[in-house]
């Protein structure tokens, strides 16, 4: 495999990670190999819950990328509930964010209660100081998402972590939102790095996927054959896809970024919307410590309009906007939080996923949408 070097830029990075070396008149990147079992024989290979050479490829360059060993899950839940599910046990307590990805609550509710894991939630804004004031006594595992989804806070996670290790307690940072391009969560010293590349990593809404790192070598295999054991497996053609899509992370980054940045400038004080959230703007509540911590900007910000009327409205007046859940792709998405009930935001709470269309029609299309709200219907 080819391996990047320190001085090789993000976009170098993510067109030759988990590439082989060059083979004359073999594809850049292998095609996605299909097999149940192998032909027996010399080789090692020989059923592909144990190993495939498509996932193997993904995952080196996830490794690479991460700063530890990765492995791939067939959903960012099937990567969540991994984790979970092998470091905890019965009679543990789990910590895990009250304003973060509702699913991950949902899991920790309804399958863990069963464990006698007991969980307790904290808000991003407030691990901090609970990691500060010793909150995380005894305490099995922490999990950390920053920026949250979908107000986009984000918390100290060095910090956080070191105050955590001090108890005993075990990291894991859902990274979905930052990409590892984004954010290297175990330099930052977490234990766990997982994500749902379903969302901007892959990034052309296309594919469900998930994967692990690990700082220690022997966590990520024990997640390994915790996916061996459960068959908790992605296919190979997904797989492939999300390898091939990973070449273009930088520059779909830059163009989200840069819209998202754009599209905050020219909202934020528009009478019609209140509330705006995006961590690249100097007096975002969250800006200090995002820009310290975040190698580069989002693409998501949030914020509110009046109610889920006026929200019906914005999307009937805006020709860009699409009404969708999930975020991280080439589209740009508008999803109206409080229809799916798991998060604490009002009725007219939007987060909006910016994609990769030219900023000046997305900030002119946003714009006269909001306005079109001015006028009553
Ligand atoms: C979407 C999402 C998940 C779940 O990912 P799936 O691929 O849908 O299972 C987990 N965490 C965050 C932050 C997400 O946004």
């Amino acid at each position: 495999m080819s391996q990047d070097t320190d001085t090789d830029g993000d976009g170098t990075r993510v067109v030759r990670a988990g590439q082989p070396d060059p083979v004359a008149g073999q594809p850049f990147l292998p095609g996605p190999v299909f097999a149940a079992p192998y032909h027996l024989g010399q080789g090692e290979r020989y059923y592909a819950r144990y190993e495939n050479p498509t996932l193997d490829a993904f995952e080196a360059a996830l490794s690479t990328l991460e700063g530890g060993p990765a492995v791939v899950f067939p959903s960012g839940m099937a990567a969540i509930s991994a984790v979970l599910l092998t470091a905890l046990r019965p009679g543990d307590r789990v910590v895990v964010p009250s304003d973060g990805y509702f699913g991950t609550r949902v899991f920790v509710h309804e399958e863990l209660a069963r464990f006698d894991i007991r969980v307790l939630e904290v808000s991003t804004v407030d691990l901090d100081e609970v990691a500060g004031a010793g909150g995380l006594e005894g305490v099995a595992l922490l999990l950390i998402e920053s920026p949250s989804n979908p107000r986009l806070d984000v918390c100290n996670i060095e910090a956080v972590t070191e105050a955590a290790h001090d108890s005993g307690c075990l990291v894991a940072v859902d990274n979905t939102a930052a990409t590892p391009l984004g954010q290297r969560p175990l330099e930052l010293g977490a234990d766990y790095s997982l994500a749902a590349d379903t969302k901007a990593l892959t990034g052309h809404s296309d594919v469900l996927l998930g994967h692990v790192a690990a700082h220690d070598a022997e966590r990520a295999t024990r997640v390994r054959a915790w996916r061996t054991r459960s068959g908790a497996l992605p296919g190979p053609f997904e797989v492939w896809l999300a390898h091939r899509s990973l070449g273009t992370l930088d520059l779909r980054l830059d163009r989200q970024a840069a819209n998202a940045r754009a599209l905050a400038h020219a909202l934020v004080d528009h009478p019609a919307v209140s509330g705006l959230r995006y961590p690249g703007l100097p007096n975002d509540p969250a800006h200090d410590q995002f820009t310290r911590q975040m190698r580069r900007p989002l693409g998501l910000l949030s914020f509110e309009l009046a109610d889920a009327a006026t929200v019906e409205r914005f999307l009937t007046a805006s020709r860009l906007a699409i009404a969708a859940t999930s975020f991280g792709g080439l589209h740009t998405t508008v999803d109206r939080r409080a229809q799916w009930g798991g998060d604490r935001v009002s009725e007219g709470f939007i987060r909006v996923s910016c994609g990769c269309e030219d900023t000046a029609d997305l900030v002119a299309d946003f714009v006269a949408a909001a306005d079109s709200l001015r006028s009553r219907p």
